[in-house]
């Protein structure tokens, strides 16, 4: 065995087991070229806040309303966190409690609808998220999801067939965002349709949050209702979610959260979106965002000139979605082996997939963590090039080159220390 890592002290000597777990996660994060695009690197400072002894404190309600006594630093906490995503997003109102993304949007059900009403979002395989009133999901079995899409030839959403189901369906609620969204959202174009038909328009942005805050992408404010949002991606804060809306919803939106759904929130987790915002309103986040754009542009060119089919032909943001069927792999066959390869992706499935999604026909990347190492548009040809020897070594079954990138990997990611990681 190791001997006991110094920055996990308390850790190492009473749970040496869990500590070296930690450490080979440290490690693997540390080696890795990380590419999911809904993953990121958090400060230190982020990190601490997050395993700090505010997670020992119960404060269910809200600053100044609370049922537990003790709250002189947590309502402190909470406003903070709160004013914050207020000035950063623009917005009247942000409530920082949900949990994590899903539940946000379940809060949003909760104070838009009765169950069986009919809502409206992007299907699944065509790049929504799973909330967005999908079969198998609560919000598609509790209410009647009825899904858009992409157009089959272009890969972008058809306003036309939206507009078309939405004065058909009369959704309460209309979702729009995604999961494998590769373009520019039209927040604009959205809102006007759930003026039509009478639907509140929730902006789920919780993979472009980072983007819209560092001027990377168009905000959704004034146009969408609610905006929901993780916190963890993008936005480079810890895991939880961010619900923010105009005035005239926000007892509803809060209700919904607490009492509806959630008991305390969690503390610690407020904490550290406090910081995540704090660093987010800084110049240099600006140029984090505008980098991380501009690296998916230089990725999705180098991967286009090496012949991969890009669905939507490209990026407008951090991701890219690429449909491997002309490179004659399966998505999850050649997700395993650029795991193998040191590089760090998911198998997806693409607009009209063939596939079953458990087995589909893309992967999905991403340029988030990288940027936040400090790559910039010079490393993206080699990476282009690393996915290509991968994509070609998981077809032919060569597990020598696989390592052999691998090796390379871990040679440049040495370089390029990752935030909140020991060096
Ligand atoms: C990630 C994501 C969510 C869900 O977030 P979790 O924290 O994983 O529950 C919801 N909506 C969209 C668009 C997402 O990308």
């Amino acid at each position: 065995m190791s001997t006991p890592p110094a920055h996990h002290p308390a850790l190492s000597t009473a749970d040496p087991e869990l500590a070296a777990l930690v450490v080979a996660e440290e490690q693997l994060q540390s080696r890795t070229l990380r590419l999911i695009p809904s993953e990121n690197y958090v400060s230190h400072a982020v990190l601490e806040a997050s395993g700090t002894v505010l997670q020992n404190k119960y404060s269910e309600g809200y600053p100044g309303r609370r049922y537990y006594e003790g709250q002189q630093n947590i309502d402190q906490v909470e406003t903070l966190a709160v004013e914050r995503a207020k000035s950063l997003f623009g917005v009247d109102h942000a409530n920082v409690q949900p949990y994590s993304g899903s539940p946000a949007n379940l809060a949003v059900y909760l104070a838009f609808a009765e169950p069986g009403d009919t809502v409206m979002g992007m299907a699944l395989p065509m790049g929504g998220h799973l909330t967005h009133g999908w079969g198998v999901s609560a919000t598609g079995k509790w209410f009647r999801g009825v899904q858009y899409g992409v157009r089959q030839d272009t890969g972008l959403i058809d306003f036309d067939e939206v507009r078309e189901l939405a004065l058909k369906e009369r959704p309460k609620v209309i979702f729009c965002g995604g999961t494998a969204l590769p373009r520019t959202i039209d927040f604009a174009a959205f809102a006007e349709i759930a003026r039509e038909c009478g639907a509140v328009l929730v902006a789920d942005v919780a993979h472009i949050a980072g983007l819209i805050a560092g001027g990377a992408h168009p905000s959704p404010v004034p146009h969408a209702d609610v905006i929901s949002t993780t916190t963890h991606k993008t936005l480079r804060g810890p895991r939880g979610a961010m619900l923010m809306c105009r005035e005239e919803h926000a007892k509803a939106l809060d209700k919904a959260v607490f009492p509806g759904l959630q008991g305390g929130p969690h503390n610690q987790t407020t904490a550290a979106i406090a910081v995540a915002l704090h660093e987010a309103a800084q110049p240099s986040f600006r140029d984090y965002a505008h980098s991380v754009v501009a690296n998916a542009k230089a990725l999705a060119d180098a991967l286009l000139a090496r012949g991969f089919d890009l669905v939507s032909g490209g990026t407008d943001n951090h991701l890219i979605l690429m449909d491997l069927t002309p490179k004659d792999v399966p998505g999850k066959v050649a997700a395993k082996a650029l795991d193998r390869a040191g590089i760090v992706v998911n198998y997806n499935t693409v607009p009209f997939d063939p596939r079953k999604p458990f087995d589909p026909s893309g992967i999905r990347i991403g340029t988030p963590s990288l940027t936040s190492r400090g790559l910039t548009t010079a490393h993206m040809e080699t990476v282009a090039e690393w996915i290509d020897r991968g994509v070609t070594a998981a077809r032919t079954g060569d597990e020598e080159a696989l390592a052999g990138i691998r090796a390379e990997v871990a040679d440049l990611m040495s370089a390029f220390p990752a935030p909140g990681l020991p060096a």
